[in-house]
């Protein structure tokens, strides 16, 4: 249910409305509005009538369901974009977020080489993977812990802020204590005690669509995380699975009208896991910022040919800085920057 006080309501009154929803076994969730504050009162569904009462508040306006199945990720309870900060950058403003690396940290001549290369290219967020989600047991899995340490050494270098996957509840401390953002992989998007744990980190999180997760399933995926007590969620689309073959993934960029529509929270679009082809990765990049992306997320490798996963996908640092290059002008045609 969401709970709308009236305009000019006090910061004592609202801690009184939150007190008797938990009072009524529900956890409130206050988003304060330029006008108004509302309060998204998320439960057991079945009793929400209970919440109506509320409306004899003095300073309740009205109390109304929430009609979407996905409660605080919903545009139902917050109109307003919401901007994930990650240091200085901002995820979901006018200025577009640029995150690239390599898909594995691989070594620290190959991170540091090309973290500086997409820095100078114009990223704003550096990627790379130290635990790898591989469809076989026998490919590289990663380096690990010692990959975090790199990326460590990769944000000294470069003052970039780093988005690196965390596969597993036991790791996310870990992880977190290396990463800005703890991407979720894929595979994991209804990895529900994964999500549980990442919220627990109040880190931003990166959240990949899964290869055959609806926007509905998807969206829900978000709310364990925002339910869980951080509103730092960027959703990433990254292609679905069709009968196409042509391509690795199927890119769906309706994804990114759809999910404006439907919710609040940025979305930035990986066209190197959505195409699986290096030659691809500029039309779509391009395509994803047309259609409204808050961003992007594009592996980049010094030498593709021997690269240690996704390599095939994978942009030389020369062709990344073109394709920024192009991305500036289309968002310049949108009135946003890079
Ligand atoms: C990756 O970012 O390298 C990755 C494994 O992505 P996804 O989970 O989208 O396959
Ligand atoms: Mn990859």
């Amino acid at each position: 249910m969401i709970i709308v006080l009236k305009a000019g309501s006090t910061e004592a009154e609202l801690e009184d409305v939150c007190q008797r929803i938990r009072g009524m076994g529900y956890t409130p969730h206050t988003i304060r509005g330029e006008l108004r504050s509302v309060i998204g009162a998320v439960g057991d569904d079945r009793v929400k009538e209970r919440l109506k009462s509320l409306e004899s508040l003095e300073c309740v306006e009205l109390v109304q369901p929430i009609l979407q199945p996905f409660k605080l990720a919903s545009r139902e309870v917050r109109n307003e974009p919401t901007r994930v900060r990650v240091g200085d950058v901002t995820i979901g403003g006018d200025r577009l977020a640029i995150m690239a690396g390599p898909c594995s940290v691989e070594s620290r001549e190959q991170l540091l080489d090309v973290a500086g290369r997409v820095k100078d290219a114009g990223a704003t967020i550096l990627r790379g993977g130290a635990f790898k989600p591989r469809t076989s047991p026998y490919a590289f899995q990663g380096l690990e812990e010692e990959g975090l340490k790199l990326l460590d050494e990769a944000r000294r270098e470069t003052g970039l802020p780093v988005v690196t996957e965390v596969m597993e509840p036991d790791k996310v401390d870990v992880v977190a204590e290396h990463a800005d953002i703890l991407q979720i992989g894929a595979r994991n998007v209804q990895n529900f005690s994964l999500l549980r744990r990442v919220a627990e980190t109040k880190k931003p999180v990166l959240l990949k669509r899964g290869m055959s997760t609806s926007i509905q399933e998807w969206l829900l995926s978000a709310e364990y995380v925002l339910a869980g007590g951080n509103p730092n969620v960027i959703l990433c689309e990254r292609g679905i699975r069709t009968f196409e073959t042509a391509t690795r993934f199927t890119l769906d960029l309706n994804a990114i009208p759809v999910v404006k529509k439907l919710s609040h929270l940025p979305i930035v679009v990986d066209p190197s896991h959505g195409t699986g082809h290096w030659e691809y990765v500029e039309a779509m990049a391009m395509a994803a910022i047309a259609a409204g992306a808050d961003g992007l997320i594009i592996e980049v490798h010094p030498r593709p040919a021997e690269a240690l996963s996704d390599g095939p996908q994978s942009l030389k640092p020369d062709r990344f800085a073109q394709v920024v290059a192009k991305i500036r002008r289309v968002a310049a045609a949108l009135d946003r920057t890079v």
